[in-house]
């Protein structure tokens, strides 16, 4: 029922997808493997990817690869198909939109699924007095339009952000990222004017920053992860959040919530924000967003959206597909998935607690909803243990577990938010498995 031939087009009917973990042959199979040694004949020599996994369809919560083993998927390629894969309804909208305009240019001319979705984002957005949406086409892009606005608004050049933070790879974003040395290494110089702190630790801005680097007048915007993602999984204190707002109301300083990963329904709520009573200025969005179609949001506080016209713009940002996607998105979020998100993950955060109780090698469960981290240590020293978050990790791929390391030590537990019991119940079976293979 797949992959019907019709002439010379090739449609894909609402598909049907057996149950996972299914393993029917070694991984990767042959089928994979030709994929793969495609792949490596061509592809730019910069990644390195978690697993030998190509994939060749998915739905809801299950990932199949080209040989037909299946795979529960805890990682819904990396926080970003928020509604499960293919869900039927976003397939649907995207088939809809696409048979009648693929693209427009939003920055000349109007689109129906883009205003709609930037009317949905300014209703959605934790702002009193109203909000203004610039869509792009990924996170990083967003994060280049947030660093633009709040130095534009603000006449001020000076950016903040925190150690361990992850904001994206352009070269603007990317200086404001600051988690792993190696994403930055011989790309220098980066944008400069931006200063790093350690996350959590607010008197190191007012007690070091204002007073060793800059005046607290010069400074433009603060970039914050409400949970930080590539660094760790670290939540933020509540504390450090609400003076991190007083400090910004203070100085008149932009903050930034970077929700890219955290928002979108992920944590239970729309943003990870709203967790602390925060509200930022401008909320970066992408990932979750449009389940999978590229698309990012940066939706600003209206007194903050003081950019004029020709100040800022993109060929392909909130193209309407993306954003038919998105509007299906929302739709989905609203009518059941973000709760589930809460219920799952407070299921999931039992679960994995009671693992980290009899096995000893897990420590720190912690996250909101479906955005959980765990750190993995050492039995015997009690040290946190990135090898044996490797093997985990690759333990858990063979048997039909696909998860994601992140952090120096930690795993991130981020399924699709359609999840239901039984499937939270088998994938932590399947990791509790795998961990006893190596202890
Ligand atoms: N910010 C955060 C918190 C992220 O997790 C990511 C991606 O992982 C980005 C920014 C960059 O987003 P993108 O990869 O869509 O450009």
């Amino acid at each position: 029922m797949l992959s019907i031939n019709e002439g010379n087009v090739k449609t894909r009917s609402a598909a049907t997808i057996g149950p996972a973990p299914w393993i029917e042959t070694e991984i990767p199979g042959p089928l994979s493997r030709t994929v793969i040694e495609q792949d490596h004949a061509a592809c730019a020599p910069v990644y390195q990817r978690a697993y030998p996994l190509a994939v060749r369809r998915a739905l809801g919560t299950v990932v199949e690869d080209m040989d037909g083993n299946r795979f529960l998927d805890f990682a819904s390629g990396i926080a970003v198909c928020s509604t499960g894969h293919c869900h039927p309804k976003v397939v649907h909208a995207i088939q809809d939109q696409a048979a009648d305009l693929i693209h427009a240019c939003g920055a000349m001319f109007y689109t129906q699924p883009a205003a709609a979705l930037m009317v949905k984002l300014a209703r959605i957005a934790p702002f009193k007095n109203g909000a203004r949406v610039f869509l792009s086409n990924s996170g990083t892009e967003a994060m280049e339009g947030a660093i633009k606005l709040a130095r534009k608004h603000t006449g001020r050049q000076w950016l903040i952000a925190f150690e361990g933070a992850f904001h994206g790879r352009t070269t603007g974003a990317l200086a404001l990222t600051c988690s792993k040395a190696g994403q930055k290494a011989g790309f220098g110089p980066l944008m400069p004017m931006v200063a790093h702190v350690p996350y959590n630790d607010i008197d190191a801005i007012e007690n070091k920053l204002f007073k060793q680097q800059m005046l607290p007048e010069e400074v433009a915007a603060i970039f914050v992860e409400p949970i930080q993602g590539e660094g760790g999984y670290t939540v933020a204190d509540q504390h450090f959040m609400t003076r991190l707002r007083s400090l910004c109301d203070k100085h008149r300083i932009v903050l930034v919530a970077d929700e890219i990963q955290t928002g979108f329904g992920r944590t239970g709520r729309w943003w990870g924000c709203q967790h602390f009573g925060v509200t930022p200025d401008i909320i970066v969005a992408a990932k979750g967003i449009a389940s999978g179609m590229p698309l990012g949001a940066l939706i600003a506080r209206e007194e903050v959206s003081t950019w004029g016209p020709r100040t800022h713009g993109s060929t392909y940002g909130g193209s309407p597909v993306p954003c038919a996607a998105a509007l299906a998105t929302i739709d989905l979020l609203e009518s059941g998935f973000m709760q589930n998100a809460a219920i799952m993950g407070e299921r999931m955060r039992q679960g994995l607690q009671g693992i980290a109780d009899s096995r000893k090698v897990l420590r720190d469960v912690r996250g909101f909803g479906l955005m959980i981290g765990v750190d993995v240590v050492s039995r015997r020293t009690g040290k946190l243990d990135a090898a044996r978050r490797g093997k985990i990790l690759q333990e858990c791929f063979q048997r039909g577990l696909i998860l994601l390391g992140c952090g120096e030590s930690a795993i991130r537990i981020i399924p699709p938010l359609c999840i239901n019991e039984a499937q939270v119940d088998v994938g932590l079976k399947v990791l509790d498995e795998a961990i006893a293979t190596v202890i």
